[in-house]
């Protein structure tokens, strides 16, 4: 029912309601890799309780959903790791009026004239890679930002990840990050798969990629067909001078590229809102054409100087933004077709 927002007891309750909501659907979706409803209703729910604090400052606290990473740490299954860097999550935009706000807000906090990298957002899973002295030494979850989940043995099995980078100058020390997926053609197999062994069917190809990748047992990841794409650094040291962190985040992802990680084909530099909005615009249309699922496009900031002097919120970059496309009824059927099994 509709409620009284002038009265305070009752939008704190409103505030308390939502976030209980949105909690229970982040315990869902990323401990248990099944979730209640579609990605855009968890959307609105979080959008609704962002209208209600910024109507209402006073109701925002530290541990608002709105301020938090969403995810968790199952330590009855994994070893806890903390991150050197944090992981942050995206903040969003719907449409092109609210990506030319966000395209004036960053262009007004700084005045050079840094050009923008458009990339897919990957409807995967976010991990984390540890390269010490060019070894893979560790791989986690996201989890809260701060402590994920230990998944090295896991993401050994994936074929995409190098185990050793392709080298002979590797920083001494390196976070990788990116997004492992299932691709869409081998979702219906698995699907069918399971539904004949007795287990529950996935909800969506990201999460039989989650589902897949937070095994306790190693060889059932290595039996299912993930992939991962890399898209951002944390916590790099150089090995010496001579080798220094690049400037540019699309630099990196060319060095990634010759150091053997998996990159996107599809990411692109440039420089003004109008060849945004055809990028967003051309993969909105082409959003099937690609092996994973897409849930949007992110616009990062490609020069890091300028990343840093946006620099973050509690919860997500403020040099990057990503564009959500609208939700396709597909994702509800398949949750239809989950409920009645
Ligand atoms: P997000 O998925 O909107 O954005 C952050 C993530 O995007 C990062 O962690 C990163 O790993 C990933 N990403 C993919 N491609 C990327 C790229 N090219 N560059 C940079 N990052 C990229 O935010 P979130 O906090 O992870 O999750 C919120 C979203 O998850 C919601 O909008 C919803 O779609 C979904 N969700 C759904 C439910 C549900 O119940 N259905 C519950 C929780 C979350």
């Amino acid at each position: 029912g509709e409620v009284d927002l002038s009265d305070a007891a009752a939008r704190a309750k409103l505030h308390a309601e939502l976030a209980e909501q949105i909690e229970t659907h982040r315990g869902a979706y990323y401990r248990d890799d099944q979730p209640l409803v579609s990605d855009a209703e968890y959307d609105e729910l979080s959008r609704r309780l962002e209208a209600l604090e910024e109507q209402f400052p006073e109701l925002v606290t530290d541990s608002s959903p709105t301020q938090t990473v969403g995810g968790s740490v199952d330590t009855s299954t994994f070893a806890p790791v903390e991150h050197i860097g944090r992981m942050y999550s995206l903040d969003n935009v719907f449409d092109f009026e609210e990506l030319r706000a966000w395209h004036d807000r960053v262009r007004d906090a700084v005045s050079a004239k840094s050009k923008f990298l458009c990339e897919l957002k990957i409807d995967g899973l976010a991990v984390n890679l540890l390269y010490r002295n060019g070894e893979l030494v560790r791989a986690a979850t996201r989890g809260d930002g701060r402590i994920g989940e230990d998944i090295t043995a896991n993401v050994r099995t994936i074929a995409d990840i190098p185990q050793r980078l392709d080298t002979e100058f590797p920083p001494a020390e390196v976070e990788i990050r990116g997004e492992v997926f299932f691709p869409v053609e081998k979702f219906a197999e698995l699907n069918a798969q399971l539904v004949a062994e007795g287990k529950p069917p996935f909800a969506n190809p990201r999460n039989s990629a989650a589902g897949s990748l937070r095994q306790k047992d190693p060889a059932v990841t290595a039996s299912r067909p993930l992939h991962m794409l890399v898209h951002g650094i944390a916590a790099w040291t150089p090995a010496d001078d001579s080798h220094p962190e690049p400037a540019h985040q699309s630099e990196v992802y060319e060095q990634f590229r010759q150091w053997g990680l998996p990159i996107s084909e599809y990411y692109k530099v440039l420089g003004t809102l109008d060849e945004i909005e055809e990028f967003i615009s051309y993969y909105g249309d082409h959003r099937h054409d690609v092996t994973h699922e897409i849930d949007g496009i992110v616009v990062k900031i490609d020069d890091f100087a300028v990343q840093e002097a946006l620099g973050y919120t509690s919860r997500a970059p403020r040099w990057a933004t990503a564009y959500k496309y609208p939700p396709e009824e597909v994702t509800t059927k398949l949750l239809d077709i989950q409920v009645q099994v």
